[in-house]
């Protein structure tokens, strides 16, 4: 059987294959500094899994209290290497992005404090973390004051802003990597240390943590390699490169990962208690697959880019810009053209191809809310995956693919349906 006859088993039509084809012959380079980037990475992570002596026993897992769980303090040991840092909270009892998230701002601010946001308004669902939206137990109701810089119009650092909003009360400046699902750029590490720099040269004491969600092993630096003193994100993301079935991570100075310890189980405890049941293997097999898993979803980012910008559609990033994280965002104009793309995305899939995403309401968004997965693990945004809200640009947003082939896959789909409902000229 030829490669065109299976995919046309799948739904892809010969247009679409050469039309996806001719595009990525193109971006041949580009894919080669990917591979070197993951290349690097995974030299990376073995490294830290080599020096922390990682061996059979680490992958037993423990019960009850969890006291001394080797795998457990291994593991914690290896991401504390792989970022740089002299601690890390690694845990299955994490239970998403924005818990790890909570944890850190919660332990590391006390009443009277002021935190700083100086890259515009965080991810939706910090919102009631911090209290902007009002929430039982948010940092507000703590007594956590909260201030906002935002971005200049061109997406800069308003550092004469961030200079004025910097007073005594202020204790901890939290950095968002990714534009999450905004349309301002996301950093590069690069200007992520140039803003911490700026900061630490006014108040050298302030705590400094990154919300990184979304943008590990995209480049060969972390924040925690700029002076960040905790860096934050979900196992369900890039770092659990697909197998890790839950859990978060928080990465920086003892201090303060101490301090998010106890808040995570309790004061006088911190990290000794936790047993890891029986996660162990995909938390460790997953940080070793990560880097070349986000390097598959970053060439599908890219190919999508290429495609729809080739096709009029405005992309953000657009078809050249660096890629500081895996989210792609294409600007459909149509209510059709979303459904479409969605349908797409959801037929290619391992799980559930069969379903047709249709838009709904959620609690906590205005608009209709359309979502497009077909996951081995439930909501995991590592692999493919496409949501965007129904309303004016008709945005979609994308991320993901465990594999190159399977985001190529995916994404030609989307096109097909595209295609088909006569949303799109080949
Ligand atoms: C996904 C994400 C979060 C929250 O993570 P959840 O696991 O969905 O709770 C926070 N910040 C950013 C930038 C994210 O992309």
């Amino acid at each position: 059987m030829q490669l065109n006859e299976i995919y046309r088993e799948l739904g892809i039509s010969d247009a679409v294959l050469s039309f996806s084809n001719n595009i990525i012959e193109k971006l041949k380079p580009r894919f080669e500094e990917i591979d070197s980037i993951a290349e690097f990475n995974q030299a990376k992570v073995i490294n830290a899994m080599q020096k922390n002596r990682v061996n059979a026993t680490c992958f037993a897992g423990t019960t009850g209290y969890g006291h001394d769980d080797v795998g457990r303090d291994t593991l914690e040991k290896v991401y504390a290497s792989v970022f740089h840092t002299e601690a890390a909270l690694v845990r299955p009892h994490i239970t998403c992005g924005t818990h790890a998230l909570a944890i850190a701002l919660s332990a590391n601010l006390l009443p009277g404090d002021e935190l700083l946001s100086p890259v515009g308004k965080p991810y939706d669902t910090l919102e009631e973390v911090i209290g902007i939206r009002e929430s039982a137990c948010s940092l507000k109701e703590y007594g956590v004051t909260y201030k906002q810089v935002d971005l200049l119009s061109d997406g800069s650092f308003d550092y004469e802003g961030i200079k004025n909003a910097i007073s005594e009360k202020t204790k901890l400046v939290t950095i968002q990597r990714s534009k999450g699902y905004q349309m301002r750029p996301s950093f590069s590490t690069k200007q992520i240390g140039e803003l911490i720099a700026f900061i630490k040269n006014i108040r050298p004491d302030l705590t400094v943590m990154v919300d990184n969600c979304y943008g590990e092993f995209v480049e060969e630096t972390e924040p925690s390699d700029f002076g960040a003193d905790m860096v934050v994100g979900s196992l369900i993301k890039n770092p659990g490169g697909g197998l890790a079935p839950i859990g978060g991570y928080i990465c920086g100075t003892q201090k303060c990962i101490d301090r998010c310890a106890f808040r995570l189980s309790a004061p006088g405890i911190g990290q000794d208690v936790g047993a890891s049941l029986s996660v162990m293997t995909s938390l460790y097999q997953g940080l070793f697959l990560s880097p070349t898993v986000v390097a598959g979803a970053l060439k599908g980012a890219i190919f999508s880019a290429n495609a729809y910008e080739s096709l009029g559609f405005n992309v953000v990033p657009n078809s050249t810009e660096p890629r500081h994280d895996i989210i792609q965002s294409v600007e459909l104009g149509s209510r059709e053209g979303m459904l479409a793309f969605c349908h797409g995305i959801q037929a290619a899939a391992p799980v559930d191809s069969y379903v047709t995403p249709i838009p709904y309401h959620i609690p906590g968004y205005d608009d209709e809310v359309i979502m497009a997965a077909g996951a081995f693990v439930q909501g995991s945004s590592i692999e493919l995956s496409a949501d965007g809200p129904m309303r004016e640009p008709y945005a979609i947003y994308f991320q993901g693919g465990l594999t190159w082939q399977h985001a190529k896959l995916g994404i030609m789909m989307s096109l097909q349906k595209m295609l088909d409902a006569g949303l799109i000229n080949l």
